[in-house]
């Protein structure tokens, strides 16, 4: 029992901390074993951009100095990648960083913040902390026929009432890979009021099939209490350095400026992610590897006769019928270690981070060894 826990503000009381992907060192140590491979927290298996890299190193004999406390290159690029105003950008320490400077800008006690069962961990994190309540909204059925797990947005509506702030949606979603139609998504922003926030979290956008991506500039410039957050952790290899952004009528942005630390992105993530930006043959090799991958895996768990959730990201949730656990257990005394997601109360999945061809293989094989222990 913890002795200060009477102390801590109420939301803090309830909260249990984010469970992360155990790390390869970690198991590594604890088995004795050096080849273990981490398919658990949807880092791209190709490693990051080499020009990141080369920019990262460069910039190490001027860590003397603090970094632009504005990011104002890297605004600057970003402004220009997608057609806004640099007014419109903020960066974050991870996305994760800009979940809670909203959390902290926006919401209190008393006051709500409404997202989907099945979605990322981080919300109710972030909506407790600040005192302010999280409502869950019911997610598609397992067996619903278009979207299973997926996010239903007339049930998110009909959580909002007078108390709600902010609404987050992960589109993809993150535990699930599950999508929303653009003109859902449409429907869903018009019927919304002005002054609730919503937050379109788009940490694997850039994974997506072309004809799936909403529009977002042109849906932020048409709804101006729409933030779309985005993240240089997934696709862009560099999640070790922590940088994110959101892009959002200048409004907003000026008010999630003020809560913000001043230098919460440090020098290397900024040098890093500017020149990440400017890779575009990594980008692409990072998408074409993902989709086999995607392909392969799908291919894999049909032939071991498993189900999944479809997904269009870069990890897919694999259905073992069966307290996942045990299986979790044994893929870790073969080396491979993926997610549990029974804290999303998925208990009988596993979530697999799509890998290179040679790593599918092996947890591929892997998993079949340990289903039919
Ligand atoms: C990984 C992930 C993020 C990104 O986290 P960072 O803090 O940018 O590393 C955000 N949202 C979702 C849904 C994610 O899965």
């Amino acid at each position: 029992m913890n002795r200060f826990l009477k102390y801590a503000v109420t939301g803090v009381q309830q909260l249990t901390p984010y469970l992360p992907g155990k790390p390869v060192e970690e198991l590594e140590r604890e088995l004795g074993i050096t080849n273990a491979i981490k398919l658990a927290s949807n880092e791209n298996p190709l490693g990051p951009s080499q020009k990141a890299v080369v920019a990262a190193q460069a910039i190490l004999n001027k860590v003397n100095f603090y970094p632009d406390g504005s990011s104002h290159e890297l605004r600057q690029s970003l402004a220009a990648k997608h057609g806004v105003a640099i007014d419109s950008i903020s960066i974050g320490n991870g996305s994760n960083d800009i979940l809670e400077l909203i959390a902290r800008t926006f919401l209190a006690p008393g006051l709500s913040a409404v997202f989907s069962e099945f979605s990322f961990a981080v919300y109710p994190i972030v909506v407790q902390a600040v005192g302010a309540d999280a409502r869950i909204a019911k997610a598609f059925s397992a067996d619903h026929p278009v979207m299973p797990y997926g996010h239903d947005l007339d049930e998110l509506l009909s959580q909002i009432d007078q108390q709600t702030r902010v609404v987050f949606i992960a589109n993809p979603n993150n535990p699930t890979g599950t999508w929303l139609e653009r003109q859902q998504l449409t429907d869903f922003l018009e019927n919304v009021a002005e002054n609730i926030i919503v937050v379109l979290d788009e940490a694997y956008y850039e994974y997506m099939p072309e004809d799936l991506k909403p529009d977002s500039e042109a849906l932020i410039k048409r709804f101006s209490n729409l933030i779309v957050t985005r993240t240089f952790s997934k696709i862009y290899g560099l999640a070790g350095l922590r940088v994110g952004y959101s892009i959002s009528h200048p409004d907003v942005a000026d008010l999630l400026n003020r809560v913000r630390q001043p230098f919460n992105v440090n020098l290397i993530a900024q040098v890093a992610a500017l020149s990440a930006l400017d890779d575009n043959h990594h980008l692409q090799t990072s998408i074409a590897m993902n989709n086999s991958g995607l392909q392969q895996l799908s291919n894999g768990f049909d032939s071991l006769g498993l189900g999944f959730i479809p997904s269009i990201a870069n990890f897919i949730t694999v259905n073992l019928e069966r307290a996942a656990a045990p299986v979790y257990e044994s893929l870790l005394r073969e080396g491979v270690i993926v997610r549990p997601v029974a804290n999303y109360c998925l208990p009988n999945h596993l979530r697999i981070t799509v890998g290179t061809e040679e790593q599918n293989r092996r947890v591929l094989d892997a998993l079949e060894r340990c289903i039919n222990d």
